[in-house]
């Protein structure tokens, strides 16, 4: 049973681990020593649970398609995550992170982002909360998404913009550390996914978990099970998808499929199918897939979806690929758009470019008219605009 979780060295069967410089070391064993003793206190649960309520506006609906059932043939559910405050499930983490933060007694907060979505989310808990937030994002993710970057400093958040290597969202979580190893006593980092050293990568898919804990309550009133047949999800890091199956891995009937971003094709050069082009090494204090060269230098990756172009993928999900609980797909960018024109036109429903690479799982397997499908629709589409209306000028959508 205990086989799908982390033990007590933070590894996932041979993922995982904490690589560290060792001015961090106090502050990792610190944060690794306090963080499950706080997450079950009863105080943190109350607090956590009434703003995922109140301010979040959860629990997100368990919506039963009929639309885009018929079309597949079974019972198709989406949970709702875009409709939480901020449009996407990163909420659901950040607020978990600053209360930790709070109780741990750190005063400034940092993170990282690359789309800007888990910074919006960042800057959005620590105006609530009256913290300094700091926020390092490449200079060319600023120019990709100006209005994220409006609202974070509408936020009172501070942007600094990374112009180190490809400067995007590896060079940002470089710099972000870089300046936890400078602040190690007064500031908290808050990573946005399940990647990063142990104990990240377990309290954020704990923090997660509440998708799959309404899910099971949801699908118990509605289809009289509490267990669906498929769960679905998208992977960058792994933080929805991770959120998404927690409650089932210990399910054998639950499959679990995961939507890795293909890009244009996962043997063009230009992918970001993590899993099934990586090769293991150590990224940012964790030891997990990587695109990476035959010298071990990380490869850019590439996706149309911004929030999907990690070169790493949380350990977690690269150990429950290797162990076969999971199975991964890679759906490429013009896949996922198509995904996407047809959930709109299908259920009015506009999805983050993300959701819908695990909305283009649909077309690649068969199902049966009983099977009853949750897939996680992780965002909304709104920052995706542009490119929707773009793609659309260029035919073909
Ligand atoms: C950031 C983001 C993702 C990817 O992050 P995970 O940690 O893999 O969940 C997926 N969907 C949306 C809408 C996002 O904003």
């Amino acid at each position: 049973m205990e086989k799908f979780r982390v033990d007590e060295n933070g590894f996932y069967g041979e993922f995982g681990g904490a690589y560290i410089p060792e001015i961090l070391y106090d502050n990792v064993e610190n944060l690794k020593n306090a963080y499950l003793k706080i997450l079950d206190d009863e105080l943190f649960q109350k607090e956590y649970n009434d703003l995922l309520r109140d301010y979040v506006g959860r629990p997100t609906p368990l919506y039963l398609t009929r639309r885009l059932s018929d079309k597949y043939g079974c019972k198709i559910y989406l949970k709702r995550e875009d409709l939480n405050h901020t449009g996407a499930h990163k909420i659901n983490n950040t607020i978990g992170q600053i209360l930790l933060a709070r109780r741990m007694g750190k005063t400034r907060i940092i993170a990282e982002t690359g789309a800007g979505q888990h910074g919006v989310a960042t800057a959005t808990v620590c105006a609530l909360m009256n913290m300094e937030c700091v926020v390092y994002m490449g200079k060319t993710d600023i120019e990709r998404q100006h209005l994220n970057v409006q609202k974070m400093e509408m936020l009172g958040a501070t942007v600094i913009p990374v112009t180190s290597g490809n400067m995007t969202l590896k060079d940002a979580t470089n710099e972000a550390i870089r300046d936890w190893c400078c602040n190690p006593s007064d500031t908290y980092y808050i990573i946005g996914s399940v990647v990063g050293p142990h104990p990240y990568p377990d309290m954020v898919a704990r923090l997660q978990s509440v998708i799959s804990e309404e899910t099971r309550k949801q699908l118990l009133e509605k289809e009289g099970r509490e267990t669906p047949d498929y769960v679905i999800a998208c992977v960058g890091g792994g933080s929805n998808a991770a959120g998404m199956v927690y409650h089932f891995l210990d399910e054998p009937n639950v499959k679990i499929i995961l939507a890795e971003a293909g890009g244009k094709g996962v043997n063009s050069g230009e992918s970001a199918a993590t899993i099934q082009l990586g090769k293991k090494g150590i990224i940012h204090g964790s030891k997990t897939l990587i695109m990476q060269s035959e010298d071990g230098q990380i490869e850019e990756p590439y996706s149309i979806s911004a929030g999907l172009d990690y070169p790493g993928i949380g350990p977690m999900h690269a150990h429950l690929v290797k162990s076969g609980r999971s199975e991964v797909l890679a759906i490429d960018d013009d896949e996922a758009i198509e995904a996407a024109f047809e959930l709109t036109a299908l259920e009015g429903i506009i999805p983050a470019i993300e959701s819908a690479h695990a909305l283009g799982v649909l077309k690649k397997k068969t199902f049966k008219p009983d099977d009853v499908v949750v897939l996680c629709l992780s965002g909304r589409g709104d920052k995706d605009m542009e490119t929707y209306v773009r793609l659309k000028e260029e035919g073909g959508f």
